[in-house]
């Protein structure tokens, strides 16, 4: 938060957080101290946004329904819409709501290491593209985002895609007031070039005259929280194992969708042990671990880098038990601010 902060300051960026990475509102009185409100990809967000976080809120989706545009715009300071047809549906309304219209820009370049998180994919529906078409409705429009970086560590080359954007776009960037350069800059990293980064953000806002907004999500909250999970079998089958009383289909996703291994620190010692969930899917796994001895019944471990995009993807797949949240404040003092059970679980099936 004090690196976003810093930033802020710097590059006159203004930053907002992204709800979908992290949603968990017992902890934005915190954060918005940092940050200068929120952004959404539903009407869920951005309504979690005005009533928990506050500050700004940015209203973006994919699809607007019908049903949803007039809560979207109660509950949103600025609208942004994926698509002219979006525009051309919804545009009046927002503008007799006076609230401030933004368009998502596809520039056609990423540096997504997944296909399935790459917003410049082919035929993707992220975006318009055309500069010409775009520069058509130009007038109806204050602002423009842009969000085509994922987990980007390097400051070259974001440098590089923004220098793309602006030779493409750049003479649609100077007839708005504001561009938003989404997230997916892992800018909070140490060792990353903050300084560089909001001199670049400052020329690029001075170059164009615009207010530049950033939507941190996992570099808002990497690092920031564990999963804690305890051994509830230990075996052997060519290589040691161990159960643990948790389940990466249901709490942690993202490693089974981009099959990646979690992380466990330190992962140095001598005992190279599976460590699997409790779930029937055979490729339930959190990965392969070395630990200082053997695994025993009992144990716990605690599973590194566990808010971004897993504290929102709590899906009680096979019923296995939701971890409960604990934050951790800035004392020391944990507290358990909510312990999910039976009712719960029969609540969420509905
Ligand atoms: C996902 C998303 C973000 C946040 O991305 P991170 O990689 O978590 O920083 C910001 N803006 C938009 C439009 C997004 O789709």
């Amino acid at each position: 938060m004090q690196r976003i902060a810093r930033l802020r300051t710097l590059s006159g960026a203004k930053a907002l957080l992204a709800l979908k990475c992290f949603a968990t509102w017992s902890v934005f009185p915190l954060m918005r101290q940092y940050l200068d409100g929120s952004t959404s990809s539903s009407l869920n967000e951005v309504r979690l946004g005005r009533e928990k976080f506050g500050g700004e809120t940015h209203a973006y989706s994919v699809a607007w329904a019908d049903h949803e545009i007039d809560a979207v715009l109660t509950h949103g300071d600025k609208i942004i819409f994926n698509s002219l047809a979006q525009l051309q549906r919804f545009g009046d309304k927002a503008r007799a709501a006076g609230k401030p219209v933004g368009l998502r820009v596809n520039p056609g370049v990423s540096n997504s290491p997944y296909l399935l998180a790459d917003p410049a994919r082919p035929n993707s529906r992220l975006g318009e593209s055309d500069p010409d078409k775009i520069a058509a409705v130009i007038g109806q429009l204050s602002g423009l985002m842009f969000h085509n970086n994922c987990e980007n560590r390097r400051f070259e080359h974001f440098d590089e895609m923004l220098g793309h954007i602006e030779q493409r776009f750049g003479h649609l960037l100077a007839q708005v007031q504001w561009i938003s350069l989404g997230g997916g800059i892992h800018f909070s990293e140490p060792g990353y070039p903050l300084e560089q980064l909001a001199e670049r953000l400052r020329r690029f806002a001075g170059r164009h005259g615009v207010q530049v907004y950033l939507e941190p999500g996992e570099a808002s909250v990497a690092g920031a929280a564990t999963l804690e999970v305890t051994v509830l079998d230990v075996g052997f089958n060519g290589k040691p194992l161990a159960v643990v009383d948790s389940s990466i289909e249901a709490h942690m996703l993202d490693l089974l969708i981009y099959d990646y291994s979690a992380r466990i620190e330190p992962n140095t010692g001598e005992h190279e042990t599976i460590v699997g969930g409790k779930t029937c899917l055979a490729g339930d796994l959190f990965g392969t671990f070395r630990f200082t001895r053997p695994l025993q019944v009992g144990d716990r471990l605690s599973i590194e880098d566990a808010a971004g995009y897993t504290m929102v993807k709590k899906n009680w797949f096979n019923g296995v038990d939701m971890p409960a949240i604990v934050v951790r404040r800035l004392d020391g003092r944990e507290e358990v601010v909510r312990a999910f059970g039976y009712d719960d679980y029969v609540g969420s099936l509905s």
